[in-house]
């Protein structure tokens, strides 16, 4: 694949040529690709703020109907688009398949919003006066992308956009620009017109900078220091900011808990995806009574997964992402062994067919939930053990993390749970389920310093996406 940035309706190559590694095979290439200079970022966002007008004047049917489109066409191509990403990002097939149909699930939700959207009337206090409460596009909204969602993450964020008037500059992370691409050519496909939606690949920072200071808002996920970063910049224009951030996400396991299901949903929200999800599970937090059992059952469980190449029919995890993050993961394993971990499971590197950035499923016991190991976001497929008498002791652990993205409990009792769903700080809590797993037309996300500004998705997008005005009309004697 060569290319590409989109700017206008233009497909051209920027000066700065690089490539992207499988990570099932580091003998394969997977895309070359170019990244773009501040100048063309400043074109983009100008073309966008040009285009952003005609987009919002278009009729509701008009622009629903792109949206569906886009939706339909994220679905019927999700075998290609699946395939790549997987290839680029290191998912399963099937993983990459379905996150494909989650995009284009997010394009048909907000194809809902375009014609949902609505304003509110008031009565006012005064005589012969009305109020009205009306939604308006922000304008020009940036987009920047993490690695790990390379198409879910992008399309919730620009169909949100798009379904409330806006025009969208989309950078997406370096390590995975190929989906991005796929979905600026859905674009083209359902009729988009030239424009509102502009694609560009840069270096993060330098390209951030430029977008956080020229664009109307910014919706970014990615590390919480760059979030940090992102919003220090942003202050000084003060460009509306939406930021989705790390997790350290709690699992209570409580005595009274179902064990089947506990260690179902602990191995689910700990390994799947390779753990590379915000909202993966890394501590868990277990009571005295059921702690022996569920470690020796989620050791078990560890061994049990078949590691392997993205692509192969029965792999149920695949490698990390990429180089860096994969170094990450093993000296998080190192420090966590300094602190006093011991490993149960996993821990190293392994083999598998092809030459790729293969970890095993690592479950850490032994832990304190204020060591670093418990402290710190690891994003790999590692998971530590914290042993507590009751559940006080649980919630406070569960609550003693800077992070307060997601969080999950295992138990058979409503009153636990229902304690729990109260007491916990993060955004989200998950009863019996794993604390990774969400549905797209709810709000996303968690407290800082997991999260700042409105939540994405379902009732928040309009939240986020648009200004609101307030009217008072005056209409006159009878
Ligand atoms: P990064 O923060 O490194 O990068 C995210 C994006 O920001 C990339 O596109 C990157 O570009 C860009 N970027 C880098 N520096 C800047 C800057 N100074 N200003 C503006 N943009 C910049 O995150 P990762 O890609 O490594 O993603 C993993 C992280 O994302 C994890 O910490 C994870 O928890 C978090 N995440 C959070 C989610 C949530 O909903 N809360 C969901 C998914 C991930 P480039 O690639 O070119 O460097």
């Amino acid at each position: 694949m060569h290319g590409q940035n989109l700017i206008d309706g233009r497909w051209f190559d920027g000066a700065t040529p690089f490539t992207t590694v499988n990570p099932s095979d580091l003998d394969e290439t997977v895309g070359t690709y170019s990244k773009v200079g501040e100048d063309e970022v400043r074109e983009a966002l100008a073309v966008a703020r040009r285009a952003q007008r005609d987009w919002a004047g278009r009729t509701m049917q008009f622009r629903t109907d792109v949206l569906r489109k886009a939706g339909d066409l994220l679905i019927e191509r999700s075998a290609e688009i699946g395939n790549l990403l997987s290839r680029e990002e290191g998912k399963t097939l099937a993983e990459g398949i379905g996150e494909t149909i989650r995009a284009g699930q997010c394009f048909h939700y907000a194809a809902g919003d375009v014609v949902r959207a609505q304003g509110e009337y008031y009565h006012s206090m005064r005589e012969r006066m009305n109020v009205l409460v009306t939604r308006e596009p922000v304008g020009v909204v940036a987009v920047i992308t993490p690695w790990n969602f390379p198409i879910a993450l992008p399309a919730w964020k620009v169909a949100g956009a798009l379904a409330y008037g806006n025009s969208v500059v989309l950078k997406p992370s370096s390590y995975v620009p190929g989906c991005a691409i796929m979905l600026a050519r859905v674009l083209e496909d359902a009729g988009l017109p030239a424009g509102v939606f502009n694609l560009v690949m840069g270096d993060g920072r330098a390209t951030g900078n430029v977008m956080i200071d020229e664009a109307d808002a910014l919706t970014f996920t990615g590390g919480t220091a760059t979030g940090r970063a992102v919003l220090t910049r942003a202050a000084q224009t003060m460009t509306k900011c939406q930021l989705e951030l790390g997790g350290k996400n709690a699992l209570v396991v409580l005595d009274d808990a179902d064990l089947d299901l506990a260690v179902d949903i602990a191995a689910n929200g700990a390994w799947i995806q390779t753990g590379q999800r915000c909202t993966g599970t890394e501590r868990l937090i277990v009571t005295r009574g059921v702690h022996d059992a569920f470690v020796e059952r989620m050791t078990a469980m560890a061994k049990q997964y078949r590691v392997g190449h993205a692509l192969d029919a029965d792999t149920q995890i695949g490698p990390v992402a990429n180089p860096q993050q994969f170094s990450e993961n093993l000296q998080f394993v190192r420090d966590a062994v300094a602190e006093g971990a011991q490993i149960a499971a996993g821990g190293d590197a392994i083999s598998a067919r092809t030459r790729g950035l293969y970890m095993a499923p690592t479950l850490l016991t032994g832990t304190q939930g204020h060591w670093r190991c418990n402290q710190e976001e690891s994003f790999g497929p590692i998971a530590a053990v914290i042993q507590v008498e009751d559940l006080d002791e649980a919630i406070a652990v569960a609550n003693a993390c800077p992070y307060k993205l997601s969080s999950g409990i295992a138990t058979t009792s409503l009153k636990n749970a229902e304690r729990f769903r109260r007491e916990s700080q993060a955004g989200m809590v998950m009863i019996n389920a794993p604390t990774a797993g969400l549905e797209y037309h709810v709000p996303l996300g968690g407290r800082a310093p997991s999260g700042y500004g409105p939540r994405e998705t379902g009732a928040s997008t309009a939240e986020f996406f648009t200004e609101s005005k307030t009217s008072y009309i005056h209409h006159g004697a009878d």
